[in-house]
């Protein structure tokens, strides 16, 4: 096996379990996962390839149409959704890819019903609604120029999909917000028929609302966090729970390392790293890792954050630095130079969860996945 100074283990048998308990869920919905953000930060290419192995995956969802092609490069040949705009230069790509774009903006749709026409090609469709969000949905008055531009096209027609987002209901265990935004998208899809254009396959669920609310589910969910084994928010878990749930549904996939390069006597009264933001108050052992904020250990760890060594805690001292941490070890008799410290996850009985990271930094697990620097390296475990 290769050795690195700062990588990154994704375990297997973790994402099977999770993709089996979201397939459980899920029912008769199409399983649709999403990979945005380099699969939030877990590697595109590497969950790719653990995601072809699974059946129960029927489309893989992301942002961008650079993050698409980089699905068909990693040897996905099933669906693709796409959540994000897209430039009028980059269209033929969708054909060529076989992707399906979400529809939000008037002019785009009819560039790709240009370009449809041109190469006597149909396109599927997702046309995103507008229940609460105020993000990307388009509205009940604009309906009608959608439905007019779908129907003047032969190979636009209707779309395929009709979509929606939640609001709210990671923050709060308070679900009346969903409930009403869940509403309004059933008057809507109710208005798309009356206009002649209904779609074939309405989604509106990412993780929180598939694991709740089997109501959101319709012909298809979209989960990300969970995909990679961490709950949404805790409010997400205790709202599971609340409503009777029992089961360990996730297991986290990523583990991130690193090593001891060099251990230091520091003496008591000595301050360590940028800023002088750390004063050693006696004798010290300091242990020096080759990781910082360039790969995603956020600044804001400094001198707040613990890493583990040997199965113990070890405090991060001092500013992070942009390559390199500071790790005091003065009562870890054991560390020795080579060994392996552990950023994110398990040594022996202590862990160090994406949620405990983010806390400390100021976030959410959402941004400290997304944030992991795709240099890191990867292997499957
Ligand atoms: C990111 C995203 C999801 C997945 O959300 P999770 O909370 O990670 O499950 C689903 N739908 C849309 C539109 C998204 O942008």
């Amino acid at each position: 096996m290769t050795t690195y100074l700062n990588w990154i283990e994704l375990s297997e048998t973790a994402f099977k379990t999770n993709i089996k308990s979201l397939g459980k869920i899920a029912g008769k919905s199409k399983l649709s996962i999403c990979v945005k953000a380099n699969a939030y930060g877990h590697g595109l290419k590497e969950i790719v390839s653990l995601a072809v192995k699974e059946d129960s995956i029927e489309y893989l969802t992301v942002h961008s149409i650079t993050e698409a092609v980089q699905c068909r490069e990693s040897g996905w040949s099933k669906s693709i959704l796409l959540f994000g705009p897209f430039l009028e230069e980059e269209i033929p790509l969708i054909f060529e890819h076989n992707l399906e774009p979400t529809i939000f903006e008037l002019d785009s749709l009819f560039q790709l019903g240009k370009l449809a026409k041109k190469q006597t090609t149909s396109v599927k469709t997702h046309l995103k609604l507008e229940t609460g969000t105020n993000r990307q949905g388009i509205t009940e008055n604009q309906l009608a120029e959608f439905a007019e531009a779908y129907k003047s096209n032969e190979f636009l027609k209707s779309p395929y999909g009709a979509s929606m987002h939640f609001a709210n209901v990671e923050d709060t265990v308070n679900h009346e917000f969903a409930d009403q935004q869940l509403e309004s998208f059933l008057q809507l899809c109710a208005k798309l028929k009356e206009l002649k254009i209904a779609p074939t396959a309405l989604h509106t669920a990412s993780s929180a609302a598939m694991i709740l609310f089997e109501k959101t589910h319709f012909d298809m969910v979209r989960p990300g966090i969970s995909v990679y084994g961490s709950w949404p928010s805790k409010e997400t878990k205790l709202s599971y729970e609340l409503g009777g749930g029992k089961n360990n549904l996730f297991q986290p996939v990523l583990t991130w390392k690193s090593r001891i390069t060099q251990i230091k006597d520091v003496l008591a009264n000595s301050f360590i790293g940028y800023g002088c933001s750390f004063k050693t108050s006696t004798d010290s052992k300091i242990a020096i890792v080759p990781v910082g904020y360039a790969d995603g250990y956020s600044r804001t760890l400094s001198n707040t954050a613990y890493v583990l060594i040997g199965g113990k805690r070890a405090p991060v001292r001092g500013r992070v630095c942009m390559n390199l941490i500071m790790v005091e070890i003065t009562n870890i008799e054991t560390a020795k130079i080579g060994q392996t410290v552990t950023l994110l996850g398990r040594d022996k009985d202590e862990d160090i969860s994406a949620e405990q990271l983010a806390s400390w930094s100021g976030t959410i697990n959402y941004e400290f996945f997304a944030r992991l620097s795709p240099n890191i390296p990867k292997i499957i475990v």
